[in-house]
């Protein structure tokens, strides 16, 4: 959790944020397990204290603040990767132990606030040259949102990896997670446990398509709200793409095509959900 619907819902959320000043950035301590945080928090706080904040982007499942220090032309990048619960939100927060930034920003009432529950997301801001050497020349794959079949064949057509497992590879595509993996594999009537060699062009083609579609879908709808629904909105409220689920978390359910039982499997240690009458296998 969060995936690219959720991540991006998150930077739309705070999007009105762009332009303006961080007064104060304050990191909370915590004694319980806190967000890996880099550079230490002091000197953070100094950089982030007057800065603007020039870009709110997302990359894959991070979103990432472009900010300019104060009496600083350079720009930076903070980068929050929310990983298990972690939340950008411009609302008082579900709790108050498990913030991780205060950010005041100026003509704003409520602060830019990362949250955390388990405490395994990380904040780690990186100049220009850092930022291009972690994430330029293919570190990461093609948005999963816009990514071609092409693209997503030239990746993968030599791999013996399940398509679902390669999925899961931000250096094959960007964002997608283990709830979008399933959907899509199953949008595109494939097997998960196929491998990926074993798939054509045309194949290829129909799981890009899908992944665009179902990715903007989600988006729409705000993302998806599972399990102990800690995923919020910016403004704190649930995603609604949960309703849309065809198979991710409905084993024992009946597929809504073929009326046949959903199965869950374990691929990498994680569940795979899908329908084996509907997706074929390669
Ligand atoms: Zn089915």
């Amino acid at each position: 959790m969060p995936e690219l619907p959720e991540v991006e819902t998150m930077c739309r959320g705070i999007a009105c944020f762009r332009g303006e000043i961080i007064e104060t950035a304050l990191f909370p301590r915590h004694t319980r397990r806190a967000s890996p945080i880099q550079p230490r928090p002091k000197i953070l706080s100094s950089k982030l204290q007057g800065a603007r904040i020039t870009g709110i982007t997302r990359l894959g499942k991070r979103a990432i603040l472009s900010v300019t220090p104060a009496n600083e032309n350079n720009e930076l990048f903070l980068i929050f990767e929310p990983r298990m619960t972690g939340l950008l939100l411009r609302v008082p927060p579900p709790t108050e132990k498990h913030v991780r930034l205060i950010a005041r920003i100026k003509k704003y009432k409520h602060p830019l606030i990362f949250w955390d529950r388990r405490g395994l997301g990380t904040i780690t801001m990186v100049d220009k040259s850092t930022f291009m050497s972690r994430f330029g020349n293919n570190a990461l794959g093609p948005d999963a949102l816009t990514a071609s079949g092409p693209e997503l064949y030239d990746k993968i057509h030599h791999s013996k990896r399940h398509i679902k497992v390669a999925l899961l590879d931000q250096k094959i595509l960007a964002g997608i997670g283990n709830i979008y993996a399933s959907e899509i594999l199953y949008a595109a009537n494939i097997d998960p446990r196929t491998r990926c060699y074993r798939l054509s062009k045309d194949a290829c083609a129909r799981i890009a398509s899908a992944s665009s579609k179902i990715l903007h879908h989600a988006i729409k709808h705000e993302g998806s709200s599972i399990g102990d629904e800690t995923y919020r909105t910016a403004d704190n409220r649930l995603g609604r793409y949960q309703r849309f689920h065809k198979v991710y978390g409905r084993d024992k359910n009946k597929c809504r095509r073929c009326k046949n039982d959903i199965q869950r499997i374990i691929q990498t240690q994680r569940s795979t959900f899908f329908c084996p009458s509907c997706q074929t296998r390669y």
